[in-house]
């Protein structure tokens, strides 16, 4: 009935497509007359156009996705078909395009790409990896180019590649940029630090599409970007608060919501601890820490497992990423987790760094005036895009018809006999040479299978996800006559697999899945790989109940079962009974599991939203100071009073003493000045002899400088830091706080009121202190000048 609805409502949605699209194809018969030199021109005469006060993208679409069409037949050998179009008018308008996989997404793109670049403010592609992004900018180059766009990929392919001045500034300086989410991700925070508007590179992020949007913004949606700056300060707590907690009972002492992943202490579990660490209740004030670290190390112990959530390697916790099975070797869990995973696994504790500027995928797209994206599988998630970003799915069809056999799954209840039962289909298959595409959840699943296959004489190609270029091209391989090909779920996403002429006639890829990943849109993708363009395929997937997710998320009723258990493996099999319920089973899980990820994200962006809000203000006035071409020293006065005012106030009472020492620390070093004449009561009279003082200071260093340019740099660059030093302590505090917010309150509503509550607070706090350090920086900073005659600031 839904599924009804939804197809209902598709078919509304790309009716109105339709007409565009015939529209397109009226005027695609004219642009095919064209000469080569007219069809060029058609840029211009689109850039002129845009001028009009009547005419917009909107309008152009038609005329300009045919001259596109026309040009990519010309130049690439390749006339992008009627299902292309629909999905390029989709991404016009800043919705997502489901489309499947092979229908030729890349090619697509181009259309909006090069329409929403005719406005000269910039189009971005942003994609997975490195190795996709270049490969689509050198496909789609040549088109570009002969329509007069400029293209470029916006990172140089190099590992640990370092960017000369302005080379950065001249990569984002083309129509069309081609570049991976981590890429302009990192960019865009480290645009952000920059000291002058030299510095700055980005440009203004104007229209972007997302592709494998899916992937970018629900997968990766956990592991926000974050630059770290220097270790915090290390707890010792970490060794004693493991033992204790390795005394506490489920239930008794601590309740845990598994699918939630939520954790926390019963009445008799805070007595538990009060006791052991001898306080009067761990949550005042002075304990802050060591509940904190108890949140820490229960998390730790019950919410994460080994070989499932992580591994040691080499004596380091390793993470796994939950949904596909790939390590993730340089991630690290934040705020302490890490350190307590370590203290679990009694491996040496490592440095838990602070944080200097962190975003959420999420919110690095929000930086766009607009953005699409485009997926084989979005469909499932429309509420998420819709919530997240009032965005729809549209879906599109394919340009023919998918002829892949989706067959039932295959039910066994020991993994032993999963595993036989898969290689005697892959040895069966590959007598009959058809290719076969055999993917795991895991690397280690993938390794043995490839090994027990070498024995049998069957070679194999072995893809675990840890060279994108090179499994790109061996996966594009797996379509081959008698190609066996082991995979990983990530191992080569995004690469085509072509089918050889005769491999049509044995039925096309196999595609045989070792077991039911977490996420069904995953299982979805998976099945994908085979029957692309309307080529034969098939797909089947395998399930036993020793697999991951029946254990993790199954419960025992079914395997505690004496009468299927007695079955023996044939038997139960061919038991229909069996295999619904494990089937229910497998549902249940990936829902159980897809709601968890889903109100993570939630969650996630609940926190986000603080710290957004703060990010945005801040990076907003560090780019009005920056573009600021004259700085007036009015407004210091005002802010020195006001500055000033605050400090009286909370200082009070204020001696001698305290204020010869509030003037060292804030204004001048050398101040020897008699106070005695200085009526310290008065503090109008304060106010004013420090404003004095400060004033002086000021012209002290106008005069050494002794040039209004570098003066006016100074001024700049002074607040840039004070802004820069406090916010940067502003998001680690903020980053903590969420951390001790969410241990306290078990993840419930009344956790997030708090958190923005108390984050609003130290908004304000966080501005007070900004202008604090511009008074004082500005005081008390030294300044040089270099070799090259530039102006050196020392700051205090
Ligand atoms: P997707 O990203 O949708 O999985 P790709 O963009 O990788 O698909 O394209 C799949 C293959 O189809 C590529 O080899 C591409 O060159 C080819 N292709 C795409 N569009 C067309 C077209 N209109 N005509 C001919 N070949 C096309
Ligand atoms: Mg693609």
């Amino acid at each position: 009935m839904k599924q009804q609805i939804n197809t209902t409502i598709n078919n509304m949605r790309l009716r109105r497509l339709q007409k565009k699209l015939d529209q397109i194809n009226t005027l695609g018969e004219t642009f095919a007359t064209y000469s080569n030199q007219a069809l060029k021109a058609m840029t211009k005469e689109f850039k002129k156009r845009l001028d009009k006060p009547r005419e917009s993208l909107d309008t152009i679409l038609p005329e300009a996705y045919a001259v596109v069409r026309e040009a990519s037949r010309r130049v690439l050998g390749m006339y992008p078909k009627d299902v292309q179009v629909l999905g390029a008018i989709v991404l016009h308008e800043g919705n997502i395009a489901e489309m499947q996989t092979g229908e030729g997404k890349t090619l697509t793109a181009t259309m909006p790409l090069y329409l929403n670049a005719l406005t000269g403010k910039g189009a971005y592609l942003i994609t997975t990896n490195d190795y996709l992004a270049g490969r689509d900018y050198e496909e789609m180059k040549p088109l570009y180019e002969w329509l007069g766009l400029t293209t470029s990929l916006g990172f140089v392919d190099i590992p640990d590649y370092e960017y000369q001045k302005n080379e950065k500034a001249m990569l984002y300086q083309h129509d069309i940029v081609y570049t991976t989410n981590g890429r302009l991700g990192f960019d865009y925070l480290i645009d952000n630090l920059a000291d002058s508007i030299e510095g700055k590179f980005l440009p203004k992020l104007n229209y972007g599409i997302i592709d494998e949007v899916d992937s970018i913004i629900l997968d990766a949606a956990q592991t926000p970007l974050v630059i770290s700056g220097a270790p915090r300060v290390q707890s010792n707590l970490f060794h004693i608060v493991k033992t204790f907690v390795e005394t506490l009972d489920e239930d008794i002492h601590f309740k845990v919501k598994k699918a939630k992943k939520e954790i926390w202490l019963t009445e008799a579990g805070i007595e538990a601890a009060n006791q052991y660490f001898n306080v009067s209740d761990i949550y005042d004030e002075p304990y802050f820490d060591l509940a904190r670290n108890i949140n820490l190390a229960l998390r730790a112990h019950h919410l994460f497992e080994s070989n499932l959530d992580y591994f040691v390697y080499n004596g380091e916790v390793v993470l796994i990423d939950r949904i596909t099975g790939r390590m993730l070797p340089g991630t690290k869990l934040q705020s302490g987790l890490h350190q307590a995973i370590e203290a679990k696994e009694q491996i040496d504790i490592s440095l838990d760094m602070s944080v200097m500027a962190t975003i959420t995928f999420q919110n690095l797209f929000k930086q766009f005036e607009d953005f699409a994206g485009m997926t084989g599988t979005g469909k499932m998630d429309e509420p998420e895009f819709f919530n997240l970003y009032s965005k729809i799915v549209i879906q599109i069809p394919t340009d023919r018809p998918v002829q892949r056999i989706d067959y039932d799954d295959r039910v066994f209840k020991t993994e032993a006999d999963k595993n036989q039962a898969i290689i005697d289909k892959v040895q069966e298959l590959h007598a009959q040479k058809r290719p076969i595409l055999l993917i795991t959840r895991t690397a280690e699943a993938a390794e043995k299978f490839s090994s027990t296959l070498f024995k049998m004489d069957i070679p194999n190609n072995l893809l675990i996800a840890q060279n994108v270029a090179k499994e790109a091209q061996m996966i594009a391989e797996a379509g081959q006559l008698a190609a066996v090909t082991v995979a990983t779920s990530m191992a080569g996403r995004g690469t085509d697999i072509k089918l050889h002429p005769e491999v049509q006639d044995l039925g096309g890829l196999a595609v045989i899945i070792n077991e039911h990943m977490e996420n069904s849109r995953v299982d979805r993708q998976l099945r994908g790989r085979s029957g692309r363009q309307g080529d034969p395929g098939m797909s089947q997937i395998y399930i036993s109940l020793e697999d991951y997710l029946v254990k993790r998320w199954g419960d025992d009723k079914l395997t505690e079962n004496e009468r299927l258990t007695a079955m023996d493996a044939d038997r139960l099999e061919s038991s229909g009974v069996f295999k619904r319920r494990v089937k229910h089973i497998v549902k249940k899980a990936q829902r159980l599991s897809e709601e968890q990820g889903m109100n993570a994200r939630e969650m996630a962006n609940d926190y986000e939203k603080s710290i957004s809000l703060q990010r945005e203000l801040i990076y907003d006035e560090r780019d009005r100071v920056l573009n600021l071409e004259h700085i007036d020293e009015i407004e210091f006065d005002t802010l020195a009073k006001e500055v000033f005012r605050r400090d009286y106030i909370q200082a009070e009472p204020v001696t001698p003493r305290t204020l010869t020492e509030y003037i060292y620390r804030n204004i001048s070093f050398q101040f020897d000045q008699d106070l005695s004449t200085l009526d310290i009561s008065d503090h109008h009279a304060v106010i004013q002899f420090l404003l004095d003082l400060f004033k002086s200071q000021l012209e002290t260093q106008r005069q050494t400088i002794n040039d209004p340019y570098f003066y006016q740099r100074f001024l700049q660059k002074t607040i840039l830091k004070s802004i820069d030093t406090t916010w940067i302590e502003q998001v680690d505090h903020l980053q903590q706080l969420k951390a001790s917010v969410r241990n306290r309150q078990n993840g419930q509503r009344n956790a997030i009121f708090e958190y923005h509550k108390v984050a609003l607070e130290s908004y304000e706090v966080m501005c007070n202190k900004i202008k604090g350090n511009i008074i004082r920086n500005l005081s008390q900073s030294m300044t040089t000048f270099d070799k090259d005659g530039d102006l050196v600031i020392h700051f205090p």
